[in-house]
């Protein structure tokens, strides 16, 4: 465990694939940068990979003071022995107060294994981050400047908020697409520190082969508008119905977790707490009932349009156009009306 530095940086593991950072680490910049202003220090990325000196470049623009970089033919690919051996030691020598990781596979992975070896805390897949003051009623015990590590918890139904006060540095892992991706700074200046990295062939365990990579068929964090489809579609085939209308506004479709699991539509479209975080400028969410799960990943939309034949359903507390209807007659008409005016 290290000791408690309150002058400690804000860090971010800065995850990279052949040098391009993952957008979930350049949306934790923005964040870490926000959070490292209110306690009045610096923000921190660790990158390490073969040949990122231009990431790391980039890092800077993206808000990063210093960025620890390790540089080493042998981290080419990411590995979990030597990543967390190498984060250890970083964390030893410059005791960030704050370390956090995207809630990618790579970010699932690597986070609990440092933080069990630097004897932290951790709390997996955060929505939000803040800094607050916790006081401990029994003893009158007052924390400030605590990381508020905010997320759903119990399924969904309640948002808990999880403090780490006596295990240092506090650490997260944050879902992606949850903080707004912040501009960057071409201008801004930063150091880089170059981590000393020896690794062998020995130090690996694995011993990486060729790699496959599947990237996601759809991009529907960059879109601006998602016509998202529920249980309530009926089928794969009638969802076709979802993808016309998608194809008529330019749109991407989306989906619900119940329409995903019933084969309706693939994976990669599922909207909500265990699918991606969106905010596009409009959400047109058809036969979704709006459980909280799928709110979690849609509410923030500027706009939204939800067409269920249930008056009641929860979709409708967070739509700002309601259309109580059949889904197979007002979808049809959208189209028509569209069509009409182009
Ligand atoms: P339903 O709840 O079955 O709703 C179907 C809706 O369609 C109803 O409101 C009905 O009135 C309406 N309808 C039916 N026929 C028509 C018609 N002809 N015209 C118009 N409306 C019609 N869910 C997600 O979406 N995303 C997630 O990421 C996610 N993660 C989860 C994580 C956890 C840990 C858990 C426990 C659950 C998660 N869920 C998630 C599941 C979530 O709780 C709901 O089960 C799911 O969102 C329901 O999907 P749905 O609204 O399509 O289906």
């Amino acid at each position: 465990m290290i000791k408690v530095n309150k002058e400690g940086q804000v860090w971010v593991f800065a995850e990279q694939h052949l040098g391009k950072i993952e957008d979930t680490s350049l949306e934790l910049m923005g964040r870490a940068r926000e959070l490292a202003n209110k306690l009045g220090v610096q923000v921190g990325a660790v990158l390490l990979g073969s040949s990122v000196k231009n990431a790391a470049d980039m890092l800077v623009h993206y808000g990063a003071d210093t960025v620890y970089m390790g540089e080493h033919p042998l981290l080419e690919h990411y590995q979990t022995s030597s990543y967390s051996k190498i984060l250890y030691d970083v964390i030893q020598k410059y005791e960030p107060q704050i370390m956090l990781f995207g809630a990618t596979p790579v970010g699932r992975d690597l986070a609990p294994h440092v933080a069990s070896a630097v004897k932290a805390g951790l709390t997996a897949d955060c929505t939000d981050l803040q800094i607050g003051r916790h006081e401990i009623k029994k003893t009158g015990e007052v924390y400030d400047n605590l990381l508020f590590q905010i997320r759903p918890a119990f399924g969904g139904n309640i948002i808990a908020t999880i403090i780490n006060y006596d295990r240092w540095p506090q650490m997260a892992t944050v879902r992606e697409g949850v903080m707004p991706m912040p501009e960057p700074d071409g201008r801004r200046k930063g150091g880089i520190v170059e981590i000393k990295v020896s690794l062998s062939h020995a130090d690996l365990v694995v011993e990486i082969l060729d790699e496959h990579r599947r990237d996601k068929t759809v991009n529907l964090k960059a879109s601006r508008i998602i016509v998202a489809g529920g249980a309530g579609v009926g089928s794969r085939e009638n969802f076709r119905l979802i993808w016309d209308l998608a194809n008529c506004l330019g749109a991407v479709p989306g989906a619900s977790r119940a329409a995903v699991d019933l084969g309706f539509i693939d994976r990669d479209h599922q909207v909500g707490q265990t699918g991606t975080t969106v905010r596009p400028s409009l959400y047109i969410a058809a036969g979704i009932s709006g459980a909280v799960q799928h709110q979690a990943g849609m509410s923030d939309s500027k706009k939204i349009i939800a067409i269920n034949n249930d008056p009641d359903a929860p979709i409708f507390n967070v739509a700002h156009y309601k259309i109580v209807g059949d889904l197979n007659e007002v979808i049809p008409a959208m189209i028509k009306a569209i069509k009409e005016k182009v």
